[in-house]
């Protein structure tokens, strides 16, 4: 089985490129924000505690997404191999994942990484919530607690997945299309 670890800032285009990657990869695609963000919609205790944490920009406890990524590698069948977008996003978590993954004797295969300066994720948020009408991409002070909290705890994973030598970084400004050939020609 192939683990793919999807990482970039908000609004680097994880969501975006996902879906041409699961399906030439034959990988399930599993986004802690959109399992999080059903959660909420369904109404769940565990969608009620996400939402505010969410909302003001702040990441849920490490516990949560680890719980929902454990239980999806245990029910998902017929798959090559997994995409996780928007997990890791802290050091704990990433231990976490190497830990759930040894117990099944896999480890993760590589570390995709789409980086794009700062000021675009702005303005890729700004054109994102015109058309997904996301609660966190509303609010100026809210994308701005999400890009430092991205800066403080998530940026680490940088140096940590270099450290493993699975980290292929990908130049995520240009087209859709220029961005996916160069995914591409990283995992292969
Ligand atoms: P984006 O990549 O645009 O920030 P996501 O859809 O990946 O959006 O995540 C939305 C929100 O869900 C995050 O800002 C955070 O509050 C929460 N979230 C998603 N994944 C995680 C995670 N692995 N750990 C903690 N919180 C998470």
């Amino acid at each position: 089985m192939k683990y793919y670890v999807l990482f970039g800032p908000p609004g680097a285009g994880k969501g975006t490129q996902a879906g041409a990657m699961v399906e030439r990869y034959n990988l399930c695609h599993l986004s802690t924000g959109e399992l999080l963000r059903s959660e909420i919609a369904a109404g769940t205790p565990l969608g009620l505690q996400a939402k505010a944490l969410i909302e003001g920009g702040n990441l849920v406890p490490d516990e949560v997404v680890e719980g929902m990524i454990e239980s999806k590698f245990q029910s998902v069948k017929g798959v090559d191999g997994f995409l996780l977008d928007g997990f890791p996003r802290t050091l704990a978590q990433a231990d976490a994942l190497k830990d759930m993954l040894a117990k099944r004797g896999e480890k993760v295969t590589a570390c995709v990484s789409i980086m794009i300066p700062d000021a675009l994720i702005h303005e890729r948020i700004a054109h994102r919530a015109a058309l997904e009408g996301r609660a966190d991409d509303a609010r100026e002070e809210v994308v701005n607690n999400r890009i430092q909290t991205y800066h403080a705890k998530t940026e680490p994973l940088i140096a940590y997945y270099k450290a493993a030598g699975l980290y292929k970084e990908i130049d995520g400004v240009g087209t859709i299309e220029e961005v996916r050939a160069r995914i591409y020609a990283a995992m292969e």
